[in-house]
């Protein structure tokens, strides 16, 4: 498994960070400016594990974020709008991505906003998969993988935090399977839903069926967050994901 695992990195002599040819020199501005008031960078996520029990826990930055996405565009411009613009805020925060390596629909659009900004890229793809999902092979650091198992451990072992973009059956498995791990109390990093135009609105209320209809039980809850905006994305990502529920109105801002 480890034998078939290849990085660019590694290919390239190691220039981790170096800006692909074509890609404008990294935008930093941001960093420099008082923290702005949408994100909150020292915000943290989890627990530290090896907190001392006399002193307050210390979380863990949120240091990357897996993004789940389609290998398509989808119908609305809104959705490329919203994974352009979700790139380009993770790379002004310093908040690295990790993805499925592709070049293709929203996953091509998120990963190419975050290099423009000068952001960190690590995309994870199986062998299979470098040539059907257009591999960007521009990105910081590029792990080829040998099959979709070994893609989506790493994937969970490299990132903080998980969000959804709108996406196909593939970002779909890769979504229920995060809520699954964390419901089952295997993790308990944040997860979030960018809810872009909307497009989660009817898997959320699948999940409200599923709970009225008894199959999400009490203490058994599915944690999630969703958020329209890719500025309130990151801060319910570093908000350590709390509870969400659709509003009466269909608004997705209440606790699950
Ligand atoms: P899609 O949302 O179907 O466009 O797929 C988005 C990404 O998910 C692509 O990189 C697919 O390779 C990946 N994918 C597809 N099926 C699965 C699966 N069963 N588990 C994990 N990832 C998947």
């Amino acid at each position: 498994m480890g034998d078939r695992r290849s990085s660019a990195n590694d290919r390239q002599g190691g220039k981790r960070g170096a800006a692909p040819a074509g890609v404008p020199p990294p935008h930093r501005s941001n960093k420099t400016q008082p923290a702005q008031a949408q994100v909150r960078p020292e915000v943290h996520a989890q627990a530290h594990p090896q907190a001392h029990l006399d002193k307050p826990p210390r979380p863990r930055p949120v240091r990357s974020i897996c993004v789940y996405c389609g290998s398509s565009p989808g119908r609305s411009p809104a959705y490329a709008e919203a994974a352009r613009s979700l790139g380009r805020l993770m790379a002004e925060n310093d908040i690295g991505l990790v993805y499925g390596g592709g070049g293709l629909g929203l996953m091509g659009e998120v990963a190419r906003a975050v290099l423009a900004g000068g952001g960190r890229v690590t995309g994870i793809i199986p062998e299979f998969l470098t040539e059907k999902e257009h591999m960007l092979r521009e990105v910081t650091d590029l792990v080829v993988v040998a099959d979709m198992h070994e893609r989506k451990r790493l994937m969970f072992d490299r990132s903080d935090a998980f969000v959804a973009l709108p996406g196909g059956i593939g970002t779909l498995e890769e979504l229920v399977e995060q809520l699954t791990w964390a419901q089952l109390g295997r993790h308990s990093k944040p997860i979030v839903l960018f809810n872009a135009a909307g497009f989660w609105a009817p898997f959320v209320a699948l999940l409200e069926h599923l709970r009225a209809e008894a199959f999400i039980r009490a203490g058994m809850e599915v944690r999630f967050s969703a958020a329209d905006s890719a500025e309130a994305v990151l801060v319910a990502v570093h908000a350590g994901a709390p509870l969400a529920r659709p509003a009466a109105d269909g608004a997705l801002t209440e606790k699950f």
